[in-house]
């Protein structure tokens, strides 16, 4: 057990290690973030912050020496320099998590293998891969980098047979994966958190809208349609989050369609569609993420209102503070970014 009073190091410095360093704090922990950018929303609550590459080994060495436990909240972390790093320090969630989520084709692999259900997809190296994927797959569909996307970033969609040399370009020569577009009701998403002792605690699944590819709200308790398809769900995510030994928070996301839910991608850490948990629930995924990593017990995941819904504030969003502020119903989160951007996560709002 990690006692409070130690110190956790967090890779990654953007606005979910800023929510982890403030959880973390209120538990009496310090916390030192490890991150490469100038502006780090979690360096601006952290005890200690080094400015380095994830790949630079000898700010990892140093890094190391001064934590009790690492955790991460970002996944696109060379899995080599976390191995680099669990050989001196405790490091959770491991590797094994790391390597499958950060990488589109080997999570739907590993997540078929446990009984889940992606939508229909093909390996895409080449652009004579492409031909064949649409040929086998049909359109529409979607083609995606292997690694490194997020926020619908490096995808592009396919319509017609005639978008497939944009589509490819716009991968840029990467690994990527062709996906059947699927046709759903619903996004939804399961949000658990996983002790070191194997304990596993679900929240209440959310419904997700997105927009652009982007996050837009995370609604509870979700329509019937996914509260009818979240048991299945919630089924698999257990099964994936043991099969990996993960500890700390892991998170699903779903489509709801007419046969069930189609899996569509993983992440293995805290997430956007779960920041209604810091007020919703009793524990937030923050809270039952630190937790977990120390190895204590986790906190129970109970609703605290009858229904609770989170917006994003994104990039221009978050000039509406003060209005926000007015409103007594209304929890105001920002991140602490200088530069607004379109679509920008700047920070978010829940109501209970
Ligand atoms: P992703 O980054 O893969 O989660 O994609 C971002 C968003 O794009 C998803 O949440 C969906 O709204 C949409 N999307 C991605 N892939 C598909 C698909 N195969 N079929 C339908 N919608 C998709």
């Amino acid at each position: 057990m990690i006692e409070p009073g130690k110190t956790i190091g967090i890779l990654g410095g953007g606005q979910l290690g800023r929510m982890l360093a403030l959880a973390a704090a209120s538990m009496g922990y310090r916390v030192h973030v490890l991150a490469p950018e100038d502006e780090l929303p979690a360096g601006d609550v952290a005890a200690a912050v080094t400015r380095a590459g994830y790949g630079d080994l000898a700010a990892l060495d140093r890094f190391a020496a001064t934590v009790d436990v690492v955790t991460f909240e970002f996944e696109n972390i060379d899995t080599a320099a976390i191995r680099h790093l669990a050989r001196q320090v405790r490091v959770h969630p491991g590797a094994d998590s790391l390597e499958v989520a950060q990488d589109r084709l080997a999570e739907k692999r590993f997540v078929e293998a446990l009984g889940g259900r992606p939508a229909d997809y093909r390996a895409v190296d080449s652009r004579a891969d492409l031909d064949v994927a649409i040929a086998e797959i049909g359109l529409p569909a979607v083609l995606k980098t292997r690694r490194m996307g997020y926020d619908g970033k490096g995808q592009a969609r396919i319509l017609a047979p005639g978008d497939a040399d944009a589509a490819w370009a716009a991968m840029r020569g990467q690994p990527a994966i062709l996906e059947a577009w699927v046709t759903f009701s619903h996004e939804f998403s399961v949000v658990l958190a996983r002790g070191a002792d194997g304990e596993v605690v679900v929240w209440d699944v959310p419904h997700n809208s997105h927009v652009a590819g982007i996050l837009d709200t995370s609604t509870v308790p979700a329509p019937p349609e996914v509260i009818a398809q979240a048991p299945a769900a919630t089924a698999l995510a257990r099964l994936v989050a043991d099969a990996l030994d993960h500890v700390g928070v892991l998170t699903l996301e779903f489509f709801a369609t007419a046969e069930g839910p189609r899996f569509n991608e993983m992440a293995p850490r805290v997430h956007n569609s779960a920041h209604w948990t810091i007020e919703g629930a009793r524990a937030s995924q923050f809270e039952n993420h630190i937790r977990a990593v120390c190895g204590l017990p986790l906190g129970s995941t109970e609703l605290t209102a009858w229904s609770v819904t989170m917006k994003n504030l994104l990039g221009d969003d978050v000039h509406d503070w003060a209005t926000l502020l007015a409103d007594r119903r209304a929890h105001l989160h920002l991140y602490g970014k200088s530069e607004v951007k379109p679509g920008r996560k700047m920070g978010h709002v829940t109501w209970l």
